[in-house]
């Protein structure tokens, strides 16, 4: 399990503990590469254990569509190697008006195009697949069925422990506090528990990355900012109730779907920010409740047992910031995930090990290139929910 030794050298340094230092470190360690992660509280205790668990490769544009393709089939990869539950129990994306059905039919033909079977269906199909819901103002739906879901912390535990066999050291409850930069190389960190040699870093830390940016005296513009979402929990009910995930935009831009234990997890578009507070709200919890029953009216039984928030680390065009920043040698980020990043990870985990072990990628990577803003060269804005 992690350590709280702090090695005195390293070749690759990556800082934060999420989803996404952890496969990243996870990549680069069964590459062979010397690499330690530093996490100033505990794995996975950012934004991923806070997260709605949905794994979805429904996007609105071709860069996001192949990354999630590829992240799709690592995720089915890994979760049967090591043992996590991954299942694909779909996305269905409920649709109300000719002109939501315009826009999911572009979507769709994106997806096809890359082998995501991806179709509408009438909303009689999708009251087969969740008789739960309220089809009365409904149109159409998006299907997926390859689209799915894994538990954060199952999963996230796994990837950590099979980076530790491959010789990954992971730090906790170790801060990250400046840099050690002697002419625009990289030397070290200096954390809370003392000094780490490295020459490598990656930045991966979301709603906190512009602080590190900032520690690395990074004066390029990658605008990310952390926002308050929040979401809750029911009281478990009859396991196989709520299969995919089932999302609906005209109903307060709402995602719902059962955990493995049997509650209904899920959240609103309900946003507040930026901030880095997350006291959960009297407001989330009145709109979530009105929400989810219009979608699903037997909610209306259920005890809610909790809610809690977590940041969604946004950019302007809710596309991540990953690649090498030229400023600095060697200072890569991955950061700015705009509430997608769990699903991502298995595959920015690819990216960038590639960026780093072989300087270039088969992943679309230029997409998420984080000189785009200062370049005002926004993408089309990625499809999120929330
Ligand atoms: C309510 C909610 C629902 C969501 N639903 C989904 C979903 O269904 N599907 C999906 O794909 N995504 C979802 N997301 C988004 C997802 O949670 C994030 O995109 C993802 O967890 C980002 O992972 P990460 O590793 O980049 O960041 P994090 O998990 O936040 O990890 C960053 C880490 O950096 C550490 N850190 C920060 N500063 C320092 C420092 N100075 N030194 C050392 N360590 C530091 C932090 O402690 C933290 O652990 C949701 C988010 C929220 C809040």
């Amino acid at each position: 399990m992690p350590t709280r030794e702090l090695p005195e050298k390293s070749e690759i340094t990556i800082i934060g503990g999420g989803i996404v230092g952890v496969t990243i470190a996870h990549e680069l360690a069964k590459r062979g590469e010397e690499v330690t992660v530093i996490e100033k509280r505990f794995i996975g205790s950012g934004s991923t254990f806070r997260c709605g668990t949905g794994i979805r490769q429904q996007f609105n544009d071709e860069a996001n569509v192949q990354v999630m393709k590829r992240s799709v089939e690592l995720w089915k990869k890994y979760s049967e190697e090591y043992g996590f539950p991954f299942q694909q129990t779909g996305y269905l994306f409920l649709l109300y008006d000719d002109e939501e059905v315009e826009t999911f039919k572009r979507n769709i033909a994106i997806q096809n195009k890359f082998g995501v079977p991806t179709r509408l269906i009438t909303p009689e199909e999708a009251k087969e697949i969740v008789p739960l819901l309220d089809i009365s103002e409904v149109v159409a739906a998006s299907w997926n069925p390859t689209d799915g879901k894994a538990s954060p912390f199952h999963s996230t535990a796994k990837f950590a422990l099979h980076a530790e066999e491959f010789g990954a050291k992971l730090v906790e409850y170790t801060e990250v506090k400046d840099f050690i930069i002697e002419n625009g190389e990289i030397k070290g960190l200096k954390t809370s528990r003392g000094t780490i040699k490295t020459g490598i870093v990656v930045n991966a830390t979301n709603a906190w990355a512009k602080l590190i940016n900032a520690m690395a005296g990074i004066r390029t513009k990658i605008p990310i900012e952390p926002y308050k979402h929040q979401a809750v929990i029911t009281q478990p009910i009859k396991k196989g109730s709520v299969k995919p995930m089932v999302i609906s935009f005209r109903y307060g831009h709402a995602y719902l779907t059962q955990t493995s234990h049997g509650g209904i997890i899920g959240g609103v578009g309900y946003e507040e920010g930026p901030t880095y507070d997350l006291n959960p709200t009297y407001e989330f919890l009145r709109e979530v409740s009105y929400y989810f029953t219009k979608i699903i009216p037997a909610l209306r039984e259920l005890l809610i047992l909790r809610t809690w928030a977590g940041y969604y680390a946004k950019t302007p065009d809710s596309n991540p910031a990953i690649g090498k920043i030229e400023e600095l040698s060697d200072y890569y980020i991955a950061a700015g995930f705009s509430g997608h990043g769990f699903m991502m990870a298995p595959a920015v985990a690819e990216m960038v090990a590639d960026l780093i072990t072989k300087g270039k990628t088969d992943l679309p990577a230029w997409w998420y290139d984080p000189y785009r803003f200062e370049r005002g060269e926004l993408r089309g804005k990625a499809l999120q929910m929330g």
